[in-house]
């Protein structure tokens, strides 16, 4: 530990680099446009390192990578966290098994959280898929993806997720015209179950367009 940082910095630089590798994955993909999206790794039960506002997700650099709080301050540096840290905070501080959050601008989850704003949620029924998101053990379940109403006051739509907690397990939202927000107890699973929101919100969109008018 070095004696200035209250945080394992070599912890960090291997979270960074694992940071870096899937987020580069991820805008090659096309779902960080523009320098949205923001991605966190928790450190350990105090502090998370999370990517630096408004860098070019495809290009990260591990000087892009930075330290917060659990209440969504910089740690050991002057970097600006992105105004959304408060919402990858609150997994890590509510859930001691949550270690990475992944959150995205892609295609299909903007045009789904648009499409199902007014339902409030998106039901992914009879999906093979659904068994890649964690306990659920059977494609004969329903997962519900909540859309909760866009909003910059980060208290407020917080105060809405924790909300959702309180209703049982989830592994995602969308937020309206915004979009996708996944966790898991690591990178590979918070990759994994952010992989099935986005081929199976494909999916509902792709129904849609093909049964209009019928
Ligand atoms: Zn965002």
């Amino acid at each position: 530990m070095n004696e200035t940082l209250p945080y394992d910095v070599h912890r960090l630089r291997e979270l960074a680099g694992e940071i870096i590798i899937n987020v580069r994955e991820l805008a090659a993909l096309g779902w960080t446009p523009a320098t949205s999206s923001n991605f966190s790794h928790r450190l350990d039960d105090a502090h998370a390192a999370i990517t630096v506002s408004g860098r070019d997700k495809g290009k990260l650099r591990e000087g892009d990578i930075m330290v917060v709080d659990m209440a969504g301050r910089a740690v050991g540096s002057d970097h600006r966290p992105s105004a959304e840290t408060l919402l990858h905070t609150q997994l890590y501080s509510r859930f001691p098994d949550v270690g990475c959050v992944l959150h995205t601008h892609s295609r299909a989850q903007t045009i789904a959280s648009r499409l199902f704003a007014g339902a409030g949620h998106v039901r992914l029924e009879g999906y093979e898929l659904l068994k890649a998101f964690r306990g659920n053990d059977t494609h004969e379940a329903a997962v519900d993806v909540p859309v909760l109403p866009n909003s910059q006051d980060m208290p407020t739509l917080a105060a809405q997720v924790d909300a959702l907690f309180d209703r049982g397990p989830l592994w995602g939202y969308l937020i309206d015209g915004h979009g996708l927000y996944a966790w898991g107890r690591d990178m590979a699973e918070a990759r994994r179950h952010l992989d099935a929101f986005e081929f199976l919100l494909d999916c509902e969109l792709e129904l849609r367009r093909l049964t209009a008018g019928h």
